[in-house]
Order: structure tokens, then C-alpha cells, then sequence
């Protein structure tokens, strides 16, 4: 592996985070029908869900309320304001800390347009896409 490539991979990942101020999210205790609002509202296909003290509980989509509120023959849209994020969210997701390196944020993106990054308390600080990733291993190949 050459110098450059060195340097590229372990860049700390800081300067690419989308800060916590600028990112969509929903909150433990939301109905799924405010998740859905946001949803559409924001036009992300999910965004992040925080609890009270801004610390990561999972992802929701748009299709995991849409699939949590799907009847034998139709959406049933009335549910909506009696179900809640947690109900449906995936709570399975990756997170990453500001100091991270670029290499970890380059695997994790194979398979998720997004990951959350916290602090040292666990607290949310932004979200790293996939876009940015993919941005800047571009300017790395168009450079060579
Ligand atoms: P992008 O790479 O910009 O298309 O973003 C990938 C995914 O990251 C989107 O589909 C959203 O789920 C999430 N995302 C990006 N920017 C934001 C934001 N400002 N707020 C919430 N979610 C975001």
C-alpha cells in the first residue's frame, strides 16, 4: 500500500460528518404517523432515532411503518396514530465514534447508506453517508 492510500484510510473520519443540528430524526415515544410525517417531509428513506438524552436507539424507514401497518387487503393508515417508533424501529444498527478511522467507515457503508456517530457518552453526533465516503474516495482516484 502506497503512503497516500495510508494517509486516506486513516483519516479520522470528523471532518465528513452531516452534524447532529442538520440531521432528520425521530424520538422513542413518537407515533409512527409523526415518524412518517418527518419521513416524507425530510424525503430520506429512514432517519435516526434518538432517545430523551440524544443517544442512539435504532433506525426507522419508511417501509418498516408502512409494512407494520399493512392489513390483508389494504394499508390501514388509521393505525398510525395509535403505534409508536419503538414498535417497528430496527434497533440493530452500526454506530461509529468521532474517532474512528476511514477504513471502518468505508467497510460499514458497503451495506448502509448511513451510520450514526456518537461521542464518548454515547450522546449523537452527526451521521457519516455514504455519499461522503464515496465522495472522497473520488477525489482520491481522480488525484492519481
Ligand atoms: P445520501 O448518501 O445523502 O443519499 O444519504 C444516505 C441516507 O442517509 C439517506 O437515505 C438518509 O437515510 C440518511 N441521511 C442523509 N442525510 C440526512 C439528514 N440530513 N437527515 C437525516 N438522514 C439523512
Amino acid at each position: 500500500m502506497n503512503n497516500e492510500t495510508n494517509v486516506l484510510l486513516q483519516n479520522k473520519i470528523k471532518e465528513l460528518i452531516i452534524p447532529a443540528s442538520k440531521v432528520a430524526h425521530v424520538q422513542l415515544g413518537n407515533s409512527l404517523e409523526h415518524a412518517l410525517l418527518v419521513l416524507i417531509k425530510s424525503r430520506y428513506s429512514a432517519v435516526p432515532v434518538l432517545d430523551s438524552a440524544y443517544k442512539i436507539q435504532g433506525q426507522i424507514s419508511k417501509t418498516m411503518i408502512l409494512e407494520s401497518i399493512l392489513g390483508l387487503e389494504r394499508i390501514e393508515y388509521e393505525q398510525l396514530d395509535g403505534r409508536f417508533v419503538e414498535e417497528v424501529m430496527d434497533s440493530n444498527i452500526p454506530h461509529m465514534s468521532e474517532d474512528d478511522y476511514f477504513l471502518k467507515a468505508l467497510e460499514l457503508s458497503i451495506n448502509h447508506p448511513y451510520v450514526c456517530i456518537e461521542d464518548a457518552n454515547g450522546v449523537f453526533v452527526g451521521i457519516l453517508t455514504r455519499r461522503s465516503i464515496l465522495a472522497l474516495v473520488y477525489q482520491y482516484f481522480r488525484k492519481q
